[in-house]
């Protein structure tokens, strides 16, 4: 029989039988929190760039 094991390299911790991920829900949380902090990054900037051209309108049509 085949042993599952956790696909993260540094990981390699087994996967109990059945488990359907490749990756063990240590690694899987990790992952999640990895990549929804990098949402909040992403719309962090996204965000800031927005006020930056809504400031910068303001400020064009204020010189006119
Ligand atoms: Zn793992």
């Amino acid at each position: 029989m085949e042993m599952n094991k956790c696909k993260n390299k540094k990981c390699q911790r087994d996967l109990p039988e059945g488990y359907k991920h490749r990756y063990c829900e240590h690694c899987r949380n990790k992952y999640a929190k990895r990549t929804k902090d990098g949402i909040k990054a992403v719309g962090g900037v996204v965000g800031s760039f927005a006020l930056l051209i809504l400031t910068k309108g303001k400020f064009d049509s204020r010189d006119k």
